[in-house]
């Protein structure tokens, strides 16, 4: 498998779900609270493998894999390791690898999916839900497939790179950690040939 190039080319759909939902996010009003991060210390949060190699490659890249690998092994906290708390219930926070973020930390806020009647829906964050009450109503009685930021569009499109790495969905810093080691072994194969 070559690595880089399957990054480069999630890489691609990253920077093309960012632009799509920034869009959506404008238009809409829906906007994530200030410095919130509160979604990042959701323990059960998922990502797969093939999901953390862009992130994975930077570290190779800036020769940080031993470091991470090490930070792994020995988590200072249960949520994702990307995220750097800012206020004392962590609540507010960055993360640390906003560019190579996997794609469920793109659609926390407000994204489409399909209920099970096929019909289109809006998924809002909690805080978002509540800070503005009003324009959630009013954009979730205005979803289409063209204005709406599907889930799905975006699951298939990554799916079409590798659909055995996306669907392998784990927790996100385990994620990570495999994403590293393979990326170690992919380095240690480019060394060799
Ligand atoms: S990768 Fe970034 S956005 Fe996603 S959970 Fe971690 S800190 Fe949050
Ligand atoms: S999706 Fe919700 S919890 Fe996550 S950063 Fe945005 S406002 Fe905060």
């Amino acid at each position: 498998m070559n690595i880089r190039k399957f990054s480069q080319e999630l890489q691609e759909i990253y920077d093309e779900m960012a632009a799509k939902f920034s869009d959506y996010q404008k238009a809409s009003g829906l906007y994530c609270l200030e410095g919130c991060g509160k979604c990042c210390t959701n323990p059960e949060l998922e990502a797969s493998v093939l999901e953390m190699f862009p992130l994975a490659l930077r570290f190779l890249d800036e020769n940080r894999l031993e470091e991470w690998l090490d930070k792994l092994e020995n988590p200072v906290q249960d949520y994702c390791l990307m995220y750097e708390p800012h206020s004392e219930d962590g609540s507010k926070g960055r993360c640390g690898a906003y560019k190579e973020r996997p794609s469920v930390c793109r659609m926390f806020g407000v994204a489409g999916y399909y209920d099970k009647h096929h019909e289109i829906t809006l998924s809002v964050c909690k805080l978002i839900r509540e800070k503005y009450p009003e324009l959630t109503k009013t954009w979730e009685g205005e979803t289409s497939e063209e204005k709406t930021p599907m889930i799905v569009t975006w699951s298939y499109r990554m799916a079409q790179i590798d659909p055995a790495l996306i669907q392998d969905r784990m927790p996100i810093n385990q994620a990570l950690k495999k994403a590293l080691e393979r990326v170690a072994l992919y380095a240690l194969y480019q060394e060799q040939s």
